[in-house]
């Protein structure tokens, strides 16, 4: 079958490789939306760890069941579920522990388009359906189940993670699509100011419809002075990292207020080497400033959660999706897209089927 694959480091491609098997708790799938996201690009042009030959990338997807297995109970063919990008494997020990993303090894939970085949393939295998697949709610459209995946569920980590009280102040660093999550995440969480930096004026709107009560551009001088001159020279009681080089890092520790801040990075940090902690914002190791460093929350009823929070009218991650594109053949021109970031860019979705673009966004709103 037909696949798009990470030929070698810094080439993705099509290519022909073998078709998925069914095991008894599994289901096999074809995608009917799927996107590419920042982690497809680092994974193909950003140098990480080594993967295996021709692996299929993507792991953003609503799929179609074409199969499932003789011991699968809550899924049947035909039905379209969300499909999570973090599929933790349950029966992992570590779970049992309370290590849900990390449990057997370094990113156990993040599999799918990474150390096992992805989703932008004609199909694609789910190991485990009825601990993995999402039911999608009456009333959620497929671009919204399709921003929950992913999106949805890692900005609301990096809100969880900051330990947001109400009427704190929140600085969001980075305002892509994770980053705009992330500010919607804190406003739910009860946060009174939401300071968020970033200067495309596409995710600047969003970023003041999704609760930032502050906008700040970093082309407007040092961020950190920025931060501290809007809180009193105090900084921020929380810092949400969710975009950027390893400066943001550092900046973020130091901004964060001292004794009670709390930093949540669900930013990616490319390459080798360390990320420096400054010595003197970090108190000379005494600060009393908490660093959480975390992947996305996934599994089955997570995305169900955060697919309620869409049915209820709570969120509206399908403004995230600025750009549309029918059949799944333009998954390389997605993938593109979100490498090269035109300004009107926030995210992209590829729907299957063929016809206009508006006939896919139509299709996708109605399903
Ligand atoms: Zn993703």
């Amino acid at each position: 079958m037909r696949a798009f694959v990470l030929k070698e480091p810094g080439v993705a491609g099509w290519a022909d490789v073998p078709e998925p098997e069914l095991t008894p708790y599994g289901a096999i799938l074809e995608p009917v939306a799927a996107a590419p996201c920042s982690s497809d690009v680092h994974t193909v042009f950003g140098g990480g760890s080594r993967k295996a030959p021709n692996l299929v990338l993507g792991h953003e997807c609503v799929g179609r069941i074409l199969e499932v297995g003789s011991l699968v109970r809550d899924f049947a063919l035909g039905e379209i579920v969300a499909v999570p990008a973090i599929t933790p494997d349950w029966r992992d020990l570590g779970i049992q522990e309370g290590n849900y993303k990390h449990a057997s090894e370094p990113f156990s939970g993040h599999r799918l388009g990474r150390s096992r085949p992805g989703v932008f393939a004609e199909q694609f295998a789910i190991p485990d359906a009825d601990t993995t697949l999402a039911k999608i709610p009456d009333g959620v459209t497929v671009e919204q189940a399709l921003m929950c995946v992913d999106v949805v569920t890692t900005g609301f980590t990096g809100a969880e993670y900051a330990d947001i009280k109400f009427g704190d102040t929140v600085a969001v660093l980075g305002i892509g699509p994770i980053g705009l999550m992330a500010v919607a995440g804190a406003k739910l969480r009860g946060a009174a100011r939401i300071l968020a930096v970033g200067s495309r004026q596409i995710c600047v709107e969003r970023a003041l419809e999704f609760g930032a009560t502050e906008v700040l551009d970093y082309h407007n001088g040092d961020i950190v002075e920025q931060v501290l001159a809007r809180t009193g020279g105090r900084g921020a009681d929380s810092v949400i990292v969710c975009g950027g080089g390893d400066e943001v890092f550092t900046q973020a520790v130091d901004m964060v207020r001292y004794g009670i801040g709390t930093v949540s990075n669900v930013n990616y940090y490319g390459g080798t080497g360390s990320l420096p902690f400054p010595k003197f914002s970090g108190g000379r190791g005494m600060a009393g400033k908490t660093v959480h460093t975390e992947l996305a929350a996934g599994g089955r009823v997570r995305i169900e959660r955060m697919m309620a929070m869409a049915a209820a009218g709570r969120i509206a991650p399908e403004r995230l999706i600025t750009h549309r594109l029918s059949g799944m053949d333009r998954i390389e021109e997605a993938l593109y897209l979100m490498k090269d970031k035109p300004q009107d860019l926030i995210k992209v979705m590829v729907s299957e089927k063929r016809g206009t673009d508006e006939d896919s966004q139509r299709r996708s709103t109605l399903l």
